[in-house]
């Protein structure tokens, strides 16, 4: 018998190629993977120092959240049914006047939602004070990438969210001087661009120079309003993506979050580049609504999938790709009479290997393998007598689980090897602790930010 830290047992599990298998046991030493096997070899093969029972559970690969705003978190529940600008009226008073304990707080509560939510990654595009937002993740024990949210321009940007390019590059490279690789590893630091309207070229040159320096990546929200086209449009005769790109930054280490308003031609140049599109359906549908994704998928582009933070909705992934599912069958896939035009499989690898993909832990994380990090969830959905009437019986648990299954569904998180929540109770964090702080810190910005 050999030793290991985690043996999970008696679990159906979700493979690399989208498929689900029976009764498996998954071993996991030092953090990762070690065997993904028939239940019976592994139970006569290791001797766990702690066991998991997944009967009656699904293991998938934790999900991914590939771009999120930790720092937007209390601001749920103002924005809803509110007439424009958002941006101006709520999002410029409150983001400008968060102070470094906010940030931790929100970040806090962030992650206690996402852990419910079977979320055991995620990148944020940037806010303010992110080294609070790391102390956070540290704590939480999930994986994420984070950048600082960077501007240098546009009329509508206050002066204490925009700073010059010298000083943009310098307040990341010191943050990622203090947070790269920290916390085991989990702890990515990014640059980012917070999107092409509030961004000089000298900006956009400086931020591929120096992400390609420590071959970190680059975040940004690319597409996302026909405001960005005009815009380049008008100053450089060019369409964002082409502009970006004739100033060196598309590459495989940029993370487009949104990915809507883009012409079949900047589609290509993107999948050329390397760059990964990460489609936010609740948010987007709010906006200018149908990405091309399956132009994307037919030229075998990975895509990631986010919820844009919670300012507008929860943080549930399962809820965005039914979303997402649903929007492309009835906006590209009716008028083509195609039923299956984004099929249940492609959804989950969005959340998966291709969220991995996007954060550029596709060596580490997004599918159940041996030698990936042991960042796994497990779904209560399979054995009688059954819980849940929203998924069992079934005639097809794959197509169940992504189109009834949702974050009330995760009974166990497990990330880098650490069970974070078992039986939906949190081991590392005082859940309740987080949400009274978290309370406190969303009247104190509200009444400062003047929003309420
Ligand atoms: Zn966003």
């Amino acid at each position: 018998m050999e030793n290991c830290d985690l043996l999970i047992t008696h679990t159906t599990a979700l493979l690399p190629d989208m498929t689900l298998r029976n009764d498996v046991a998954i071993a996991v030493d030092r953090g990762s993977i070690l065997a993904l096997d028939d239940n019976a070899i592994l139970e006569a093969r290791y001797h766990p120092r702690t066991r998991l029972d997944g009967t009656g559970k699904v293991a998938m690969p934790g999900l991914i959240d590939a771009h999120t705003h930790v720092c937007q978190q209390l601001l749920r529940g103002r924005i809803t049914d509110e007439p424009p600008m958002i941006w101006a009226r709520f999002l410029v008073p409150f983001e400008s006047t968060l102070e470094p304990e906010d940030v931790y707080w929100s970040t806090m509560l962030s992650g206690v939602e996402m852990l419910k939510a079977g979320i055991t990654a995620f990148a944020d595009s940037g806010g303010r004070h992110m080294g609070e937002a790391a102390r956070a993740v540290a704590a939480l024990g999930l994986r994420a990438c984070i950048a600082r949210s960077t501007m240098d321009s546009g009329g509508f940007v206050p002066e204490n969210m925009r700073g010059s390019v010298t000083q943009n590059i310098a307040e990341t490279e010191a943050l990622y001087r203090e947070w790269h690789g920290k916390a085991n590893n989990r702890i990515h630091i990014w640059f980012a661009l917070r999107q092409v309207m509030t961004s000089t070229p000298e900006l956009v040159e400086s931020v591929a120079a120096a992400a390609r320096e420590v071959n970190t990546g680059i975040h940004i929200h690319l597409a996302e309003h026909l405001r960005e086209v005009e815009h380049c449009v008008v100053n450089y005769r060019l369409r964002p993506a082409e502009w970006l790109d004739a100033l060196g930054l598309l590459g495989s280490n940029v993370l487009a979050a949104h990915s809507i308003v883009l012409t079949e031609k900047e589609i290509q140049l993107l999948a050329a580049r390397g760059v990964i599109p990460v489609h936010c359906p609740r948010s987007n549908l709010n906006s200018h609504g149908f990405p091309k994704t399956p132009l994307f998928l037919a030229l075998g582009v990975p895509i990631g999938l986010g919820t844009d933070g919670a300012s507008g909705g929860s943080l549930d992934l399962f809820e965005q790709a039914r979303l997402l599912k649903s929007a492309i069958q009835a906006y590209r896939g009716l008028p083509i009479n195609d039923a299956a035009i984004l099929p249940v499989e492609d959804l989950l690898r969005m959340a998966t290997s291709g969220g991995a993909r996007a954060l550029r832990l596709q060596s580490h994380t997004g599918t159940l393998e041996t030698g990936k990090q042991a960042d796994i969830i497990l779904v209560d959905a399979t054995a009688p007598p059954y819980s849940a009437p929203h998924l069992q019986p079934t005639q097809h648990l794959l197509r169940t689980l992504v189109m009834s299954a949702g974050a009330h569904d995760v009974s166990d998180v497990i990330v880098d090897g650490v069970v974070l929540m078992q039986e939906r109770r949190l081991t590392q964090v005082d859940e309740a602790e987080i949400i009274c702080k978290a309370g406190e810190h969303l009247q104190a910005i509200t009444r400062r930010a003047g929003i309420a």
